[in-house]
């Protein structure tokens, strides 16, 4: 007698690595009658903070040149 497999019970993603701002994370489903992982997926790198870090980092560097010019033309 042949018992028919019964279908996964999809749960929520659970996030299995956070992602970094180098790197990517990964979330997967479970089944939560047996904890079979379903379904994978990559969590994108956060590059939106590094991009505000670079963006910021080059705004000080526009301000400082731009402080410098102004100090040697009044000088
Ligand atoms: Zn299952």
């Amino acid at each position: 007698m042949v018992i028919d497999k019964l279908p996964h019970t999809e749960g929520d993603w659970e996030v299995v690595q956070k992602p970094t701002l180098i790197k990517t994370g990964l979330k997967v489903k479970k089944c939560t009658i047996c904890g079979e992982v379903l379904e994978e997926k990559v969590i994108p790198a956060n590059t939106t903070l590094l991009y505000i870090i670079i963006s910021s980092g080059v705004a000080v560097l526009v301000i400082i040149a731009l402080g410098i010019i102004t100090y040697k033309r009044k000088h």
